[in-house]
């Protein structure tokens, strides 16, 4: 029944009823309830106005564990999708997302992101409406893009990147709704990788650090199943934290000492290629690595063990479930057993005990699922706001 009154209670609730319910996080009502500490009632109230609108919907039932059957909730019109594109220097890696982290049609295409925005992305739009025509374009929900820079979020643009020229404060977000008239949703790339991995590991991990180590060194935390931005966005910005052993490096922040310098693949790069004619990119450390280059395998382990360091004060301090290792560094196992010792070494035992430390499952898929989760999100959240209009017909 239509309720007499436009609005539906709480938004705040009722959002992240749907956005819990969407990621996969939460199935039952009693799920919602315990996920979200609030009453039964409550719940069921809120559960309910999204069935009436089709936003969830209610499958048969369910007793895994012998009890009382239960109806199993599900995103309701589950054939939407969003289109993502995570973006580096040179490529992109394309995809469809669906809800629950479903990734699908996923390529690398070119990419030139010095070309600038008024280049590259009319590109990247042409490509990704393509992409999105063979799923149905009117299932499409949303569009999201990970970048390799400082994203202000809140206003959708990118912020003073350092390695994307022209790009500082072109309004990104708003470009694309244009051009998709669809909600649209730019994030960084340690961020996205962050909610990717989140979104396909099990729910009751609801706090945890996802690094990124590529050439550049991000971090995306997660607390209570959502992303931490903190007060200006910079949060999990370990990156420029202080390694004694490097005290006379010269950082891209005009400091000298911090961790990109002694951790990052560009890092590894400048060390190995300093006396290595063979080594003048990160794909050629890493192939040294694996092939158990004793140098190369050196430096890699003393990169874990630097990152492993300012790591270990952060996982003391913040708790977590678990610490995935994302970005091209990290499929070097001599890389993650670094990191993984360290942490053992520089934490409190009670911080570690049941402390998961692995490889970003999603591999380099994880910051595209992550954009793609985002565009559902902001989707799901223009949904909510039209709900909660005073204004009952839109
Ligand atoms: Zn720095």
């Amino acid at each position: 029944m239509i309720e007499k009154s436009g609005r539906v209670g709480p938004p705040s609730l009722v959002a992240r009823v749907l956005e819990l319910v969407a990621a996969g996080q939460a199935t039952s009502r009693t799920e919602l309830a315990a996920l979200l500490g609030a009453a039964p009632s409550t719940i069921s109230a809120a559960v309910g106005q999204l069935v009436a609108r089709g936003l969830i919907a209610e499958d048969g039932t369910q007793s895994s564990t012998g009890g009382r059957p239960r109806k199993v909730l599900r995103l309701g019109g589950t054939d939407g999708f969003a289109v993502a594109a995570d973006v580096g220097g040179r490529h992109a890696r394309i995809g469809v997302i669906r809800p629950g982290g479903q990734l699908t049609e996923a390529t690398t295409v070119p990419f030139t992101i010095a070309d600038g925005p008024q280049v590259a992305l009319p590109r990247l739009a042409d490509t990704l409406e393509a992409l999105a025509e063979t799923q149905g374009l009117d299932l499409l929900r949303g569009v999201g893009v990970s970048l390799p820079g400082p994203v202000d979020a809140t206003a959708g643009m990118v912020t003073l990147p350092s390695r994307m020229p022209g790009w500082n404060e072109f309004p990104v977000v708003r470009w694309l709704e244009d051009r998709f008239g669809l909600p649209a949703v730019i994030e960084n790339d340690a961020n996205c990788m962050a909610v990717g991995e989140h979104a396909v590991r099990p729910p009751e991990h609801r706090q945890s650090i996802t690094v990124k180590i590529g050439s550049a060194i991000g971090a995306g935390i997660i607390v209570d199943g959502r992303l931490y931005r903190g007060a200006t966005g910079s949060a999990g910005d370990i990156t420029h934290g202080r390694i004694d052993g490097a005290v006379d490096r010269p950082c891209s922040c005009g400091n000298t000492g911090c961790l990109e310098t002694v951790a990052s693949g560009a890092a590894l790069v400048r060390e190995l290629g300093a006396h290595r004619p063979d080594v003048a990119s990160l794909e050629d450390v890493v192939r040294l690595a694996t092939e158990s280059d004793p140098e190369a395998t050196g430096v890699v382990r003393r990169a874990g063990r630097y990152l492993g360091m300012v790591l270990a004060a952060n996982v003391n301090f913040f708790n977590p479930d678990a610490v995935y290792l994302g970005g091209m560094v990290s499929t070097l196992e001599s890389f993650v057993a670094a990191v993984r010792s360290q942490l053992y070494e520089g934490c409190h035992p009670l911080v570690t005990k049941h402390l998961v430390i692995e490889r970003a499952s999603l591999g380099a898929d994880a910051g595209l699922v992550g954009a793609g989760q985002f565009a559902l999100q902001r989707a799901l959240e223009r949904t909510v706001a039209a709900m909660s209009s005073p204004r009952p017909y839109r």
